[in-house]
C-alpha cells in the first residue's frame, strides 16, 4: 500500500522521560508505517533546551504560526531538583508558557471515551471540552494585608493624568485583606474567537458563565464582549450548523454541566477554568485520557498530550524494567494534528488516517487490552494490562486491519 504524503510540513516538538520514549515509539509503530511523514523536527527536550539557551522553544512557536499546524511531546518545565539533574544554567521557562504566550493562544481540554471506563457522572455520555481563559485575573493580581484604620481606594489615573477614585472599604473595626484584579479587553476578545471557532470546528455548542449579576462592570464586560463577538461574527454560521452559543450564570452553569449529557465546550474565565478543568478530568477517570490543543485566535493550532512526562515510569524504563505507561492522550495528540493538517490541505486520505488511527486505539481498550493506569479503572470482565510498547503494537494490529 502506498504511503500517504503530506504537502505542508507539521512542526513536531520532542519531549522529555517517558513521553518522549513513547513518541518515537508512536511513531515507528503506528504512523511512519502509513504515512510519508513531513514534519519540521524541533527538540524541546530539557537537553536541547539547555544547549540552544531555549531558542529552540522560541523557533518552534514561530514555525507553528507560520505553518499553522504543531504536535507537541510533554516537557519537563525545570524546578530546583532539575538544574543538578540537566546541568541546567539557568531554570528555563514552562515551554508550555512560552509557547503560548508567542500564540496568544486558548487551551481546550476533552475527554477520550472509552466503554468500561465509566465517569463518575453516569450521564456524562459524551466528552466536556474545557477552554480557560489564561489571562488575568487572580493569576495577575496585587495583593496586600490591610491595618485596622485603614481606607483602601480604587484609584484610575487615566493618561493625561486626571485621577478617579472609588471607596473599596474603610478597614475602622478589623485588620484585612485586599486583592486587585483586572483583565484586558483585547485578551478577552481573543479568548471568545478562541472558543467561538472550536465550537465551529468541533461542531458542537459553547457555553459560557460568568457572575456578571454580582460583578455589574467586570464579569459583565467579559458576557458583554462574548455576546457582540458571537452576534456580530458568528451567529449566521453558527445558525447554518445548528450549534449554539449558550450564556448562562456561572453556578447555573455548574448544575446544568452536572445533569448533562457532555458533548459542548464549556469557556471558563481563569479561575474556573483551573478549578472546573481538575474536577471534569477528575470525573471522566483518568488524565492519562485527556489530550489537550492549544488554539490562538487566528486559527493556529498546537496539539499534545495534558499530561506531564510521566518521570516515575521513565525511571524504571531507564533501569530496564518494564512499563505500562498509557500513550492514549499522545496518539490523540498526533491523530489531532494529522487530520487539521489533512483538513487545512485538502488531504483527504490523512483525515481519513487519523480517524483509524483513533478508533483502532479505542477498540484496543474496549477489547480489554490495556495500560495499568487503565486495567485499575476498567470495569471489563476480560482485561489484561500490557507493557508499553505491546500496547502500541496491539492498536497496530488493529489499525492494519482498519487502513
Ligand atoms: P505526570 O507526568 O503527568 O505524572 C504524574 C503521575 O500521573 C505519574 O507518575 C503517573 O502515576 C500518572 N500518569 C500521568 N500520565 C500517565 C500516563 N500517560 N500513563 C500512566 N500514568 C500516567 O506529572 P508529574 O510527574 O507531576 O510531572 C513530570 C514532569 O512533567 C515534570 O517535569 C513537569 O514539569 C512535566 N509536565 C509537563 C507537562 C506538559 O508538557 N504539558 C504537563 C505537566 C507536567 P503513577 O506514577 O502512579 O503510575
Ligand atoms: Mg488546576
Amino acid at each position: 500500500m502506498a504511503k500517504i504524503k503530506m504537502t505542508t510540513p507539521l512542526v513536531e516538538m520532542d519531549g522529555d522521560e517517558m513521553t518522549r520514549i513513547l513518541w518515537k515509539w508512536i511513531k515507528d509503530i503506528l504512523i511512519e508505517p502509513y504515512v510519508e511523514l513531513n514534519t519540521e523536527y524541533y527538540d524541546l527536550g530539557l537537553e536541547n533546551r539547555e544547549k540552544t539557551k531555549d531558542q529552540v522553544t522560541f523557533d518552534s512557536a514561530e514555525a507553528t504560526k507560520k505553518y499553522g499546524v504543531a504536535v507537541k511531546c510533554a516537557t519537563i518545565t525545570p524546578n530546583a531538583a532539575r538544574m543538578p539533574e540537566y546541568n541546567l544554567t539557568q531554570m528555563w521557562k514552562s515551554p508550555n508558557g512560552t509557547i503560548r504566550s508567542i500564540l496568544d493562544g486558548t487551551v481546550f481540554r476533552t475527554p477520550i471515551l472509552v466503554k468500561g471506563i465509566e465517569p463518575y457522572i453516569p450521564t456524562w455520555t459524551k466528552p466536556i471540552t474545557i477552554a480557560r481563559h489564561a489571562y488575568g485575573d487572580v493569576y495577575k493580581n496585587t495583593e496586600t494585608t490591610v491595618k485596622q484604620g485603614s481606607k483602601a481606594e480604587l484609584v484610575v489615573t487615566d493618561k493625561d493624568g486626571n485621577e478617579t477614585r472609588e471607596l473599596i472599604h474603610e478597614f475602622t473595626n478589623s485588620d484585612g485583606v485586599l486583592q486587585g484584579l483586572h483583565n484586558l479587553d483585547n485578551s478577552i476578545s481573543g479568548f471568545a474567537r478562541a472558543c467561538l471557532n472550536y465550537g465551529l470546528d468541533l461542531k458542537q455548542d459553547v457555553w459560557f458563565a460568568t457572575k456578571d449579576t454580582i460583578s455589574k462592570k467586570y464579569d459583565h464586560r467579559f458576557k458583554d464582549i462574548f455576546q457582540e463577538i458571537y452576534d456580530n461574527e458568528y451567529k449566521e454560521k453558527y445558525e447554518a450548523l445548528g450549534i449554539e452559543y449558550f450564556y448562562t450564570l456561572i453556578d447555573d452553569a455548574v448544575a446544568r454541566v452536572i445533569r448533562s449529557n457532555g458533548g459542548y465546550i464549556w469557556a471558563c474565565k481563569n479561575y474556573d477554568g483551573d478549578v472546573m478543568s481538575d474536577m471534569v478530568s477528575t470525573a471522566y477517570g483518568s488524565l492519562a485520557m485527556m489530550t489537550s490543543v492549544l488554539v490562538s485566535p487566528d486559527g493556529i493550532y498546537e496539539y499534545e498530550a495534558a499530561h506531564g512526562t510521566v518521570q516515575r515510569h521513565y525511571y524504571k524504563y531507564l533501569k530496564g524494567e518494564e512499563t505500562s505507561t498509557n500513550s492514549v492522550a499522545t496518539i490523540f495528540a498526533w491523530s489531532g494534528a494529522l487530520r487539521k493538517r489533512g483538513e487545512l490541505d485538502n488531504i483527504s486520505e490523512l483525515c481519513d488516517f487519523a480517524d483509524k488511527l483513533e478508533k483502532a486505539t479505542v477498540q484496543t481498550i474496549e477489547e480489554g487490552i490495556m495500560t495499568g493506569d487503565l486495567y485499575l479503572l476498567s470495569k471489563l470482565e476480560n482485561k489484561k494490562k500490557v507493557d508499553s510498547k505491546t500496547f502500541l503494537e496491539e492498536i497496530n494490529n488493529r489499525l492494519s486491519a482498519l487502513v
